[in-house]
């Protein structure tokens, strides 16, 4: 198999050979033709696997050929995740697939200054990285709205609740549009994950590395 038999687009293909990015890996076999024909997706999968691709190769793909909205303080992708260093991890990742197109990304985390992140976000995101607790920071000030939110991805899920951050995924869920792709990715699906994602997903397909 190869990224072009998945559905992957010639110049992304190109983009990613110069990466040394040639053979997809299993959760990106499985996940990016589905992702790519829209369902909601359930990935058992841990870091190292290629799960940043598998996610973010279809989100790209979608976004690219969109008209970017008029209104800056909004975004069409929240990828949510545990951590900094995860964040910022997703945000190099997926920076690296985007080359030469003109789609923006902006990093959202705690323990920096909220100003110099409110400047950022003024210039407009089309992917937003974040930790659950600054975006809702950031949400109450009004620096970022996520009423046209139309792709949702919750990485590494199960550390996400270890950290304590279930309320504030409520409270984003309720901030998001119904009508819109939830990936979830997880290690381990304990019931507490299966009720996240029994909240968050629609008609999702599991898929398991
Ligand atoms: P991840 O599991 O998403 O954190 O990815 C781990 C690392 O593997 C990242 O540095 C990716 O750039 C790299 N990677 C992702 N997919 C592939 C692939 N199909 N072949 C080689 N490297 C990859």
């Amino acid at each position: 198999t190869n990224f072009e038999s998945l559905g992957v687009s010639k110049p992304i293909v190109a983009t990613l050979f110069q990466l040394g990015i040639e053979t997809p890996t299993p959760i990106q076999e499985k996940a990016i033709p589905l992702l790519l024909q829209g369902r909601d997706l359930i990935g058992l999968a841990q870091t190292g696997t290629g799960k940043t691709a598998a996610f973010g190769l279809p989100l790209i793909e979608k976004l690219i050929p969109e008209e970017r909205r008029p209104d800056n303080r909004t975004t069409r992708t929240l990828i949510l995740a545990p951590t900094r260093e995860l964040v910022n991890q997703i945000a190099q990742n997926l920076k690296n697939f985007l080359r030469k197109s003109h789609l923006r990304i902006n990093v959202v985390v705690g323990g920096v200054s909220i100003n110099k992140q409110q400047l950022q976000l003024e210039k407009g995101t089309d992917i937003l990285v974040a930790t659950p607790g600054r975006l809702l920071d950031l949400v109450n000030r009004r620096a970022i709205g996520l009423t046209a939110v139309r792709y949702l991805v919750l990485d590494e899920a199960d550390q996400m609740l270890d950290l304590g951050f279930v309320h504030d995924l409520r409270k984003i869920s309720k901030m998001v549009p119904k009508k819109r792709q939830t990936m979830l990715f997880s290690a381990t699906m304990p019931k507490a994950i299966a009720d996240l994602a029994a909240d968050f997903l629609t008609d999702p397909v599991k898929v398991e590395v």
